[in-house]
């Protein structure tokens, strides 16, 4: 494919290469998106998903909440798949300077990558809203019910939840990578949830690339798509 063997070009010539991904970066490790067809928002549920994992869900249900979240946003058996590790490797080899991830499964990190910036936060880190102590997934995973800290707090994963903002620090950081990145590749994301889609608007250079399964509303923005799986599309380009 034409496609495939210019990104492997443009990624033979570049030195400060950024990703940007989202939820479709972990479906071929098993963790469903939210918009695909077969994805979160086309199973059947009392609330759609935006509901229950928002703020006010939250603070209203949290029963409900952590039955969902448990049920459908924790999947610990999940390994990182090729995309995972090409992008580790590649930070390794020196090329990619930050991975910009809208996960929260931690697969990044267990691939090996280490600048990764969790612009919704991540299931690994939970704290009690009270007293501010720090549980690790196991932790909450072992509670049953609404997971309490000894002091009587509610636990809270740290995780952005819908009517949240985004952490500040983390989205400066992940707009100063983009702005100074040579090539920008974009993967696994349906460029439909803000302010993370904006970030794109943040690139100067002309090596965009757009890596997806479907379309997005920003292909016609883009210098490469490539239409197909992720980790597909990395393995092949890493051979
Ligand atoms: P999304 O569900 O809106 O879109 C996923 C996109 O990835 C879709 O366009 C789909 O066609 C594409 N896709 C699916 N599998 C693919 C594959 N193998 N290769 C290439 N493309 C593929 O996801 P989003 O844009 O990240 O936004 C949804 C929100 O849901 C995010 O904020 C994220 O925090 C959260 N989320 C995270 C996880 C996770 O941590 N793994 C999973 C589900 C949702």
């Amino acid at each position: 494919m034409k496609e495939l063997e210019t990104l492997k070009q443009w990624i033979a010539e570049c030195s400060n290469i950024v990703f940007f991904g989202g939820a479709g970066v972990s479906t071929e490790s098993g963790i469903p998106d939210f918009r695909s067809v077969d994805g979160l928002y086309h199973q059947q549920y009392d609330y759609p998903p935006e509901t229950i994992i928002s703020h006010s869900f939250y603070v209203r249900n949290p029963k409900e909440f952590y039955r969902f979240y448990k049920n459908k946003m924790i999947f610990p058996q999940a390994k990182p798949n090729a995309a995972h590790m090409a992008l580790a490797e590649l930070e390794h080899q020196g090329k990619l300077k930050a991975v910009i991830t809208q996960n929260i499964d931690g697969l990044h990190q267990a691939a090996g990558s280490k600048e990764v910036l969790e612009l919704h936060g991540s299931v690994h880190r939970n704290y009690c809203t009270r007293c501010g102590n720090f549980f690790n997934l196991d932790d909450i995973m072992e509670m049953e019910g609404v997971p309490k800290c000894k002091c009587g707090g509610m636990i809270k994963p740290d995780v952005v939840l819908y009517e949240e903002g985004l952490d500040q620090r983390t989205l400066q950081k992940a707009v100063q990578y983009i702005a100074g990145a040579q090539m920008l590749i974009i993967g696994g994301t349906s460029l439909t949830v803000y302010p993370a889609a904006g970030l794109i608007d943040y690139y100067n250079g002309n090596k965009l690339v757009l890596i997806n399964k479907s379309v997005t509303p920003m292909d016609s923005k883009a210098d490469l798509v490539i239409s197909g799986k992720i980790g597909e599309v990395f393995s092949a380009v890493m051979s």
